[in-house]
């Protein structure tokens, strides 16, 4: 039985602690030379974090966090999680192929694009070496023997910068209190991971920033109310301070 109680929102930004690489297509490339390009928003021209990339990156940080007996690893092949269990915490959140569509209602989580801050676009425009919002790292790669090095351009994102973000999360059934709860502990266990590729030579460390947790009721969307902030995450704006009150 599933029936709306309400939307949670969550929204603030993604600051960049280190370069970003959210791999793109090298057909939409041409500038710069990267072999490694970045992906771009053909709209703006300039990098974004897909939504699809967050989600399943915050995705993948709960199947390893809880990945014990009974967890949601797949030890074995190392798939992406996916069962048939009406109460699966994981697939109602974070959602099933369509094939396994079942009664458990929606999935719960949307994760929007992100797109740049206007302050970080200013700050590209002003920046050397910076071209459509990205810098060009050569990296070496040595043959072990010969010691040959072997230069590649990898494009990223240049740290410090800022993407604006927003999550919605439904709620229709208690259990859905819970799951909101798990949201906010992918997000922490991202922070202390990696968004996009190079992670482990140090790319991809991202905080989110100047959170905000709000809340709409059937009410409020009949009577055409805005969001209204949830008293006590009020002043809380980080993921851990959110998840701490909730
Ligand atoms: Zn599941």
């Amino acid at each position: 039985m599933v029936e709306f109680e309400k939307n949670y929102r969550i929204s603030g930004e993604i600051v960049c602690k280190t370069g970003l690489h959210i791999g793109g297509s090298s057909d939409t490339l041409g500038i710069g030379g990267s072999d490694s390009p970045v992906i771009i928003d053909t709209y703006q021209n300039l990098p974004f974090i897909p939504g699809s990339s967050l989600k399943g990156k915050m995705r993948s940080a709960l199947e390893l966090k809880y990945s014990g007996e009974g967890g949601w690893l797949d030890k074995n092949e190392g798939k992406v999680h996916a069962c048939k269990d009406l109460n699966c915490d994981l697939c109602t959140t974070f959602g099933r192929g369509a094939t396994d569509n079942i009664k458990s209602g929606p999935t719960r989580l949307i994760v929007r694009d992100a797109f740049p801050t206007e302050a970080t676009t200013s700050s590209w425009k002003d920046k050397e070496g910076i071209a459509h919002g990205t810098e060009i790292k050569g990296e070496n790669f040595l043959n072990r023997i010969t010691s040959m090095a072997t230069p590649r351009f990898i494009e990223r994102v240049p740290a410090g910068s800022a993407f604006v973000f927003e999550m919605i999360f439904s709620v229709y059934s208690q259990d859905d209190q819970a799951r909101l709860k798990f949201v906010l502990e992918a997000m922490t266990l991202l922070e202390d991971s990696y968004l996009g590729g190079s992670g482990t030579r140090g790319y991809g460390k991202i905080t989110f920033s100047g959170l905000s947790l709000s809340e709409k009721t059937p009410e409020a969307y009949r009577n055409g109310q805005d969001w209204q902030p949830v008293l006590k995450t009020d002043g809380k704006t980080t993921a851990r301070e959110i998840l701490a009150v909730l």
